[in-house]
């Protein structure tokens, strides 16, 4: 039985009077850690982020908040995009997806090429940059402005309309992003895109640099925490969208750094190289964490240790 006394217990109910304690420390604790990283200068737009920047969001299924840091810092949400591409298309084409997508870890870089060639064109999940640009192929070939779909549908998701792409970052990408050009050449090849493989690209590079910060971010995934519903967006089909979408984040959601992360910290969650981690603790709340410095995986190292404090000072983790 949950309760928020002993120790014993898993999955615990958080003790909300606790919690804005608990994130000072965390911050306190975790910014002691800052220089383990790098950011991600292969993106010319986010190779000038200042490194040493912390900010975490923890918004509860009842719609209680609690910040500490830079949580209103709006940032490049990079991979977390991937996410929100998932539901639109899932909500577009449903169970269809899986004929073009996996629903398996890669155990590979998110940017390789080396499944993808040998396994057929269909990438091992929707987490990766293959099984992403699949993804949002399938917008793609579906809207008439598909970035602007994808960019509205967020925004919708966390109730802010400035959440936008920023153009600057889409375009350094853009100018810079020789393997996602070749893994969409490869997908084209391999019969795996729809849309022409500019026009995906484009989606792509686009949805990846839109900016949003930890509060939004805690609010857009609402719906994987409280079993599809959301304070925000009513129009799209999230019923069945959390059991989806968490088991694939919690399987796929930190690429070759998953099983790390599940061991450390035990929720779905979802990365991005701007620095961001979202995470879910089903029936109990959503949390966006931020700070720009990068491990090897690409994932942010401040972020991934907020997270580990978080469910191990409050007793979250789902195991
Ligand atoms: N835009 C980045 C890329 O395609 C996203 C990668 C990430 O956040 N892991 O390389």
């Amino acid at each position: 039985m949950a309760n928020n006394t002993g120790d014993n217990s898993i999955n615990q109910i958080l003790d909300l009077d606790a919690l804005p304690m608990i994130l000072q420390q965390i911050h306190q604790e975790v910014i002691n850690e800052y220089g383990q990283g790098n950011v991600a200068d292969y993106i010319p737009g986010l190779a000038q982020v200042d490194p040493q920047q912390f900010g975490m969001a923890l918004r509860t299924v009842d719609e209680q908040e609690f910040t500490v840091g830079a949580a209103d810092t709006a940032f490049s949400i990079q991979s977390i995009s991937k996410l929100f591409t998932l539901m639109l298309a899932l909500d577009i084409v449903g169970e269809e997806l899986w004929q073009r997508v996996g629903r398996e870890p890669s155990g590979m870089r998110f940017n390789s090429l080396v499944l993808l060639d040998s396994e057929g064109g269909i990438p091992r999940n929707p987490f990766i940059n293959d099984g992403a640009i699949v993804v949002t192929d399938v917008i793609a070939a579906r809207s008439a402005a598909p970035a602007r779909r994808i960019e509205e549908f967020i925004a919708s998701l966390s109730g802010n309309d400035s959440n936008r792409i920023d153009q600057q970052i889409a375009a350094g990408e853009q100018a810079t992003g020789f393997r996602n050009v070749a893994i969409a050449n490869l997908l084209k090849g391999m019969g795996n895109l729809e849309a022409e493989v500019e026009q995906t690209l484009d989606c792509y590079f686009k949805q990846c640099a839109i900016t949003m910060s930890c509060r939004d971010l805690a609010r857009a995934i609402e719906c994987l925490a409280n079993r599809g519903k959301s304070h925000f967006k009513s129009s799209f089909h999230a019923e069945k969208m959390d059991k989806r979408i968490n088991s694939l984040m919690l399987t796929c959601g930190l690429y070759d750094a998953v099983g790390n992360f599940a061991y450390n910290v035990g929720l779905p969650a979802k990365s991005g190289v701007g620095g961001g981690i979202v995470a879910v603790c089903p029936g109990q709340y959503t949390v966006a964490v931020w700070a720009p410095e990068l491990d090897r995986y690409g994932n942010s190292v401040l972020g991934q240790l907020a997270l580990e404090k978080l469910t191990s000072y409050t007793h979250t983790s789902i195991f």
